[in-house]
């Protein structure tokens, strides 16, 4: 017998086993394989060249209505694992401060695996370095002083079993990448250009997708012309001007302002510790204006995503939804097992499911609410050079450089790449150091333009930190282009 047939059967005799020392729940996740590995080049230098592999199995119980977690290497110890999480659950239920309930869910069987041709485990690293290398052959240039790329690839197995027959199993897999030229500016200050590797949120996940040359090589050249203009530019001048977000920006302005702030358990207060709240309060869900009647914002299943795994962490299937409708908040990221605490606080059903949110970052990490692929709806305002066109005094901006946002996500101030300002209807120069700040519902009822489909990117987030202890998670964002008018720019980097 195997090793996962010897598993699923002592998993399968010990949720029983649970349920009848009195848990209304359990469930588990079992990693068959978890790996990772990271490269990084400075300067064509091999700077990290980081190797993880992980195997074991992470067990949860609801009992007295407190969670109990536990989680183990060693697969001979299963069953005392299973009973560490009881005692947990048991100690925890003399704290509580709301019971928490899973609700009741079918039984599903299922099966998920992301479409890939090339394996990234199975590339020889030399075959990896050597296509690191040609890239950053690239990247040289006069003005270019310091060069990193980087790819980062995962790959997970994962067998999940619950108390009430759902068993499924998936795979992750995941290529991320990027690269950055960086120089001084005539005042000294470094500046930076960069890429990372998105989509339009169709296509495959391997190695083959970071290999082919128009994917990811091909933005070589584009971003040393660009860092020569930045070095070259002056400082964007403070003033109230429309900001056109190029989805470079847009989709991390949409992840911290939009994503983090909808997540149930940060609205709840259980991330305050940490993470930081919500400005979102439960019974505002369903009524909130959030942004203008233009803001469509959405958990998308996108096949080329990171976001995209088949079923959350507790069995749940992903699906489709709006978070953000025409502009008014009509739900948000959830998991089963807060659901009946935000009912509860918000004196009426304000969340009816599952988001299929619960995503724990490794096996002995316990899943909480995360964001999976909250995007942004193309619209009909037309292609970048159609807003560009319809705007008088206002300035593109694209990749984040620093960022400052309220710890409940109310307010936030970012420092980007670059800027092209646009002056009635056309792009006149470059600035360098741009920022912009706003209040987060003020700034979303300013946005007035969102680009149709060919505007539209998937970005790829492989460092979402949250929860304590940190879990580092890989999320998805497609976003259009968006225009946003009046806003504050330029003013304290
Ligand atoms: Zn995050």
């Amino acid at each position: 017998m195997n090793i996962c047939s010897t598993v699923e059967k002592t998993v399968r005799t010990q949720l029983k086993r649970m349920l009848e020392a009195g848990c209304s729940f359990a469930d588990v996740r079992f990693y068959d394989e978890d790996r990772t590995e990271r490269l990084v080049l400075y300067d064509g230098n091999l700077e990290v060249n980081y190797q993880r592999w992980e195997k074991g199995i992470g067990v949860r119980v609801l009992k007295n209505g407190a969670i109990g977690f536990a989680a183990t290497a060693d697969l001979n110890a299963i069953p005392e694992c299973f009973d560490r999480a009881l005692a947990n659950a048991e100690a925890a239920a003399q704290l509580l401060g709301f019971p928490k309930d899973m609700g009741s869910a079918q039984p599903v069987r299922g099966k998920y695996q992301p479409r890939f041709q090339q394996d990234p485990f199975a590339v020889p690293l030399p075959e990896k370095l050597s296509l690191l290398k040609r890239v950053d052959e690239k990247l040289k240039d006069n003005t270019v002083e310091h060069r990193m790329v980087s790819a980062h690839f995962q790959k997970r197995r994962i067998f999940y079993y619950n108390s009430e027959g759902t068993e499924i199993e998936r795979w992750v897999l995941n290529t991320f990448a990027g690269m950055t030229v960086m120089a001084r500016d005539k005042d000294g200050k470094a500046q930076r250009r960069s890429y990372e590797l998105d989509s339009d949120g169709t296509g495959t996940r391997g190695f083959e997708w970071l290999a082919n040359p128009q994917a990811f090589e091909v933005h070589t050249e584009r971003i040393k012309r660009e860092l020569g203009e930045i070095v070259a530019a002056e400082t964007l001048p403070p003033g109230r001007r429309d900001v056109i977000l190029l989805p470079g920006q847009g989709h991390l302005q949409v992840h911290e302002t939009i994503g983090h702030p909808l997540e149930l358990d940060r609205i709840l207060g259980y991330e305050l510790s940490f993470a930081g709240g919500s400005h979102v309060k439960p019974e505002m869900i369903g009524t909130l204006r959030y942004g203008s009647e233009k803001l469509n914002a959405k958990v998308m299943v996108v096949e080329n995503s990171p976001g995209t795994f088949g079923y959350d962490d507790e069995g749940t299937p992903q699906y489709e939804y709006y978070l953000i409708k025409n502009g008014i908040l009509v739900n948000v990221l959830c998991c089963r097992l807060d659901l009946g605490e935000a009912n509860t606080k918000a004196g009426r059903v304000v969340v009816a499911r599952s988001g299929a949110s619960a995503r724990a970052a490794g096996f002995y990490k316990t899943p909480i609410d995360r964001m999976t692929n909250v995007c942004i709806e193309w619209g009909n305002d037309g292609t970048l050079e159609d807003i560009i066109r319809a705007t008088e005094n206002g300035v593109i901006l694209d990749m984040p450089v620093s960022w400052s946002i309220g710890s409940n996500r109310e307010h936030f101030h970012f420092g980007c790449e670059i800027a092209w300002e646009v002056r009635d209807g056309r792009i006149t120069r470059v600035f360098k150091n741009p920022t912009y700040q706003g209040h987060t519902l003020e700034f979303y009822n300013s946005l007035d333009m969102v680009g149709d489909r060919s505007t539209w990117r998937l970005f790829q987030v492989a460092n979402c930190g949250k929860g304590e202890p940190n879990q580092i998670m890989e999320v998805g964002h497609g976003v259009p282009v968006m225009r946003f008018r009046n806003v504050l720019t330029g003013e304290g980097r």
